[in-house]
């Protein structure tokens, strides 16, 4: 299982393994924690009673120490895999819901035009559709989005990028991502 990592304040930070976890446990990084304990973690000997410790990983765990302020401006990077899920592996201009493989990244107003490579101007497009557009924009093609592009939020990027979910982990996340979003549908 993967942690979900806060920062004291509760804003998102990283996936983490338990034992990246068990580490920051051990070093009293952790602040507070949200969830059931979901796994355990055995560790060394201990020397003055000779007993194993034994760390409880929480699903989400805050850490201790001071919020960097660029953290919550910044705009998650764009990536194929978080682009694709963004979009629900559906493709833009005929519909279709594909197999991961046989999706692109595909620039609303071309690069070669000047469009840039942004959650903005990215959509996510089947072989076949990014093929017949080329390098056209959508009205020049006479190809209509079927829903737009937008940039995630950092709790909905964390969602993006997460590859197994824990109940606890996802409602904490959901709750504060725009009913707006695609996430919700
Ligand atoms: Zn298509």
């Amino acid at each position: 299982m993967d942690v979900l990592q806060l920062d004291v304040s509760g804003r998102p930070q990283a996936w983490i393994s338990a034992r990246e976890a068990a580490v920051l446990y051990a070093s009293d990084g952790v602040a507070w924690t949200l969830g059931e304990a979901c796994q355990v973690l055995r560790g060394g000997i201990q020397r003055t009673t000779g007993r194993q410790s034994r760390i409880a990983v929480h699903p989400i765990v805050a850490v201790r120490g001071a919020i960097p302020s660029r953290a919550w401006r910044q705009v998650p990077a764009l990536s194929n895999p978080k682009l694709f899920a963004r979009d629900r592996l559906v493709c833009a201009y005929c519909g279709g819901r594909f197999h991961f493989d046989e999706l692109t990244r595909e620039h609303i107003v071309p690069t070669s035009r000047g469009g840039d490579d942004s959650w903005m101007n990215c959509i996510t497009a089947c072989r076949a559709c990014n093929g017949r557009k080329g390098n056209r924009l959508p009205e020049e093609a006479r190809m209509t989005l079927m829903y737009l592009p937008y940039v995630p939020s950092l709790h909905e990027d964390m969602i993006l990028r997460g590859r197994r979910i824990l109940a606890d982990q996802m409602d904490f996340l959901l709750a504060s991502v725009p009913r707006s979003s695609r996430l919700h549908g």
